[in-house]
C-alpha cells in the first residue's frame, strides 16, 4: 500500500507523518517511512541543489526536471522494493506537490508537469493520499514560528504563491476524488493526528 501525505508549507504533514508511522507499527502494520524530494543519497543530493536558497538562478523547467528525477530514483531503489516486500510506505510529498507547485505555482502547467512525472514513475500512483489541509497563511505563521526549520529557496516566495499551491491542491482534490482525502490540518496537533490515523487504518483494513 502507497500512501502519500501532501499539503503547503506549516500544514503539519511530516510530524503526522512520523508519528503515523508508530501508531500504524504498534498495530502490528510493517511501516516504512519516507520523504520527496529525498529519501536515498542520490535523490538527497538532488533536494539539495533545487533547494540551496543560493540558487536563484533555476529555472522553473529545470527544477520540475530535478524534482521527476529525484522521484524516480526514489522509486525505483526504496519506495518498489518495500512495497513488493508488502511493506506499507508512507511518503512525504509525491507527484501531487509537483503538479501542485511546479505545475500551478509555477504556472508549467498541470498536465505538462504531469507529463514528464509520468514518464518518471510509468503509472505507480499512490494508492490513496492525505491532503493536510490548512489557509496558507496560517501555515506560513506556524513556520515563522519554528526556529528549527531549515531555510530553502522557498523562503523567497510571497503569499499568492502559496496561495496557488493551495488552490492547486484543491484543483487536484477534484481531479482525482477517489484517491485524496482531505484532512483538516487547522485543529490541534492530536486532533489531526487521530484524524490522518483512523484514515489509514479504515484504509488499510478495507
Ligand atoms: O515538504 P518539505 O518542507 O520537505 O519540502 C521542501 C520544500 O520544497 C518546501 O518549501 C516545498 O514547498 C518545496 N517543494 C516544491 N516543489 C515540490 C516539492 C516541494 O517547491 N514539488
Amino acid at each position: 500500500y502507497f500512501i502519500t501525505f501532501e499539503g503547503g508549507e506549516g500544514s503539519g504533514k511530516s510530524t503526522i507523518l512520523k508519528s503515523a508511522e508508530q501508531k500504524l507499527a504498534d498495530s502490528g502494520f510493517d511501516v516504512l517511512t519516507t520523504r520527496e524530494p529525498g529519501g536515498i543519497e542520490i535523490a538527497e543530493k538532488i533536494r539539495e541543489i533545487i533547494l540551496n536558497p543560493e540558487h536563484t538562478a533555476m529555472d522553473a523547467r529545470t527544477e520540475a526536471l530535478l524534482y521527476a528525477a529525484a522521484r524516480r530514483q526514489h522509486l525505483t531503489e526504496k519506495v518498489l522494493p518495500a512495497l513488493s516486500e508488502g511493506k506499507i510506505v508512507l511518503c512525504d510529498r509525491f507527484v501531487d506537490s509537483s503538479l501542485a507547485y511546479q505545475g500551478f505555482a509555477r504556472k508549467l502547467g498541470i498536465e505538462e508537469v504531469f507529463a514528464v512525472n509520468k514518464f518518471a514513475i510509468q503509472d505507480l500512483m499512490p494508492d490513496k493520499t492525505l491532503l493536510f489541509d490548512i489557509e496558507p497563511i496560517k501555515g506560513l505563521n506556524r513556520i515563522a514560528a519554528n526556529k528549527d526549520r531549515e531555510r530553502n529557496r522557498l523562503d523567497m516566495e510571497n503569499i499568492q504563491f502559496h496561495e496557488d499551491v493551495y488552490e492547486a491542491y484543491q484543483l487536484l482534490v477534484a481531479k482525482f476524488p477517489n484517491r485524496i482525502k482531505v484532512i483538516n490540518a487547522d485543529q490541534s496537533f492530536e486532533d489531526v493526528e487521530s484524524e490522518a490515523v483512523n484514515y489509514i487504518d479504515t484504509i488499510l483494513k478495507n
